[in-house]
């Protein structure tokens, strides 16, 4: 049995039962030998990908800026130091991994990081704070307001969350749970099973909202070089750790081309100047 029809097969496990003890079909679980780890089928014209592109740029440039390497580990610094002389890097506070939350009317909410060793707790990832933080500027705008109006499992509906790594197991659920309607990330993570995707097919028929829309940002030039870097990395160190090349001199130059592209952008579709504009003065201010 292969993976796809295996969890095709473990979903029919969970169909609710009737009073006759027979499955009941539903219209929105998945078939058997549904596609659930494929890449959902996109039709982005060339404005949605350069307003993702914008956004993307921008987390990775705000990431760059944070970069954090482990000063305690004398090659690191050694490395760093000749790399980037002068330059004061952070100490590392978690994976240099950066996620924006981005409201539906392409406004930027906040921008997070991983800081998971800095807090010494593993539910401290970029994408996971982002949508914490947003969750919790907006009750207090509710509250404030007195505004009672949208409840948590509306109130980030048309949201999206830009994230420099394909997101994990429990920041796919948390966005998940929290309507986030959609995810765009820089670079893939072989190591979390595509389960953005996986959420994603299986509830895409469910109502009211299903799972975030998983987007690869593919159509970023960084994001097949991250990928064949990656890969590099992998082979000459022995290791898949993706955290790990994260901190690699390699990663840094990566994010410090995307920082500088940024920072020179030249945007092509009009309705994105004022996109750019605002990415640009928030992570001038932000840091
Ligand atoms: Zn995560």
């Amino acid at each position: 049995m292969n993976r796809r029809r295996f969890l095709g097969a473990c979903t029919c496990a969970f169909l609710p039962v009737s009073s006759e003890g027979n499955a009941v079909p539903l219209g929105c679980v998945i078939a058997n030998d549904a596609p659930v780890f494929d890449d959902p089928t996109l039709d982005l014209n060339e404005e949605v990908k350069e307003r993702h592109e914008i956004f993307l740029l921008c987390a990775a440039s705000i990431t760059f800026v944070a970069w954090g390497i482990h000063k305690s580990n004398p090659a690191d610094r050694a490395a760093y130091a000749e790399a980037y002389p002068g330059r004061s890097f952070r100490e590392y506070q978690g994976h240099n991994i950066g996620s924006l939350l981005v409201n539906g009317r392409n406004e930027i909410v906040c921008y997070e990081r991983n800081l998971a060793s800095m807090l010494n707790d593993s539910t401290q990832h970029a994408e996971a704070r982002a949508v914490q933080h947003g969750i919790k500027a907006l009750n207090a705008d509710r509250y404030r307001e007195g505004n009672q109006t949208g409840g948590y499992s509306e109130m980030l509906q048309g949201y999206t969350v830009y994230t420099t790594l394909e997101s994990c197991t429990q920041c796919s659920g948390i966005m998940d749970l929290a309507n986030i309607t959609r995810v765009v990330y820089l670079q893939d993570d072989c190591g979390q099973q595509k389960i953005g995707n996986v959420l994603f097919n299986l509830f895409k028929y469910q109502w009211p909202a299903g799972a975030p829309e998983p987007v690869r940002g593919h159509f970023v030039t960084e994001f097949s070089e991250l990928a064949s870097a990656f890969a590099q990395y992998a082979i000459d160190s022995n290791t898949r750790s993706i955290t790990s090349f994260l901190s690699s001199l390699k990663a840094c130059r990566l994010f410090e081309r995307m920082h500088e592209r940024f920072n020179a952008y030249l945007v092509k579709s009009f309705p994105n100047k004022w996109v750019y504009e605002q990415a640009r003065e928030y992570a001038h201010t932000h840091l």
